[in-house]
């Protein structure tokens, strides 16, 4: 007799149902979801301007690293790297590793992030309240090496830094840009004039560039992010092998190096922020809609008025649409405590003057951002 191999081994067979029904839950989550909601700001200095900001931080998990997460979660799923009881991993500085998290607890997983020592500590508090496990590294250029230990190990890394651009769908499936131009639809400027965002991963960007070239908009894609970055560095002189000249304090953005997400020819124009201003603008932006931001959407806020005062200068009217990527709860500790802007030697007072006179005025609120 011929003994007959088994095409389909049991222990395989279990973990494809397991998929599916991991599969099931991630749909479940994005069916009891409601989209995100898109604010609207008027200032006397810009007439006939529009400003929008898509409240990325009413996510469940507090930040528009929700979108992310669940992208890389059913990425891995779908292409066969993750299965039951297998611990899952990633490299954050906070809000994705918060997000990851969040998912991990939904489908039942072990969660390990691994985070610089001197990620903010309420992050690291929020990672830790969802049953994630954290592993601190002290030297923030050490978390991949970090992650990848963990992989080697057996844990799916679900790599956010490398993946984010391609296991976004930019073509629909509710993404970011998707949900953007439908919401404002019944707007006087439903077509942007500008998009403007940081660059963490490079995810977001990527997105809503694709999305504005396929729905064959006009509008213009600005990256917001902190002064000498990767990313400002690095597409300014369209050189993928630029570093950062100077460190930030803003988190989820700045990165240090040219990220493999980071899809340059997308982006139409970079607005470098000094830190000072980013955060001068996250707590105007507290006052302005009653609780507070991240410093990343404070940085979004400044390259706003900037692109706002040309838009002026030139006499156009119409939107400007930009993020707020999370709470501002999360930087009790750090950006919202004046005790720590001393220490760090930040004092908002002259940049909060500036953006104070930009709203009301319409002029710049700093000096004037390089040309692109
Ligand atoms: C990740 C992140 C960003 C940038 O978004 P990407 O899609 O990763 O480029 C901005 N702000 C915060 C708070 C983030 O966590």
């Amino acid at each position: 007799m011929n003994s007959v191999v088994p095409l389909i081994q049991p222990l395989r067979h279990a973990g494809r149902r397991w998929v599916h029904e991991a599969l099931e839950s991630l749909a479940q989550e994005a069916a009891r979801s409601a989209d995100t909601h898109l604010l609207k700001l008027n200032f006397p200095g810009f007439h006939g301007i529009d400003f929008y900001f898509k409240d990325e931080a009413s996510h469940p998990s507090g930040s528009l690293k929700h979108r992310l997460a669940r992208s890389l979660y059913l990425y891995a799923l779908c292409n066969g790297r993750l299965g039951p009881d297998q611990t899952v991993v990633d490299a954050s500085s906070g809000s994705t590793a918060i997000s990851e998290a969040w998912f991990a607890r939904l489908l039942g997983l072990r969660f390990i992030a691994v985070m610089p020592a001197c990620t903010a500590p309420g992050k690291i508090r929020d990672v830790q309240v969802l049953g994630g496990e954290v592993d601190l590294v002290d030297d923030p250029a050490q978390v991949h090496a970090r992650a990848a230990e963990h992989a080697a190990r057996g844990a799916c890394h679900l790599d956010q830094f490398g993946l984010a651009e391609r296991a976004t769908d930019w073509r629909g499936n509710n993404n970011i840009a998707e949900s953007i131009i439908g919401q404002l639809a019944r707007e006087r400027s439903p077509e942007p004039h500008w998009i403007v965002c940081g660059a963490g991963t490079g995810g977001t960007s990527a997105t809503i560039g694709r999305y504005l070239r396929y729905r064959r908009l006009h509008t213009r894609l600005c990256i917001a992010d902190p002064a000498g970055s990767g990313f400002i560095r690095g597409w300014q002189s369209s050189d993928r092998a630029a570093v950062a000249s100077q460190p930030t304090l803003i988190e989820g953005i700045g990165r240090p190096r040219v990220e493999p997400g980071f899809v340059f020819e997308v982006v139409d124009q970079a607005i470098g922020v000094p830190d000072e201003a980013s955060i001068a603008g996250a707590w105007l932006l507290g006052e302005l809609f009653g609780h507070r931001y991240g410093g990343s959407s404070g940085t979004n806020f400044v390259a706003c008025l900037n692109l706002a005062a040309t838009m002026r200068a030139e006499g156009q009217r119409g939107s400007i649409v930009s993020l707020l990527c999370d709470r501002g709860e999360r930087y009790a500790e750090t950006l919202f405590d004046p005790h720590w802007l001393t220490a760090h030697g930040i004092d908002r007072s002259r940049c909060d003057a500036s953006l104070r006179h930009s709203i009301e005025t319409g002029c710049a609120p700093m000096p004037r951002a390089p040309a692109g």
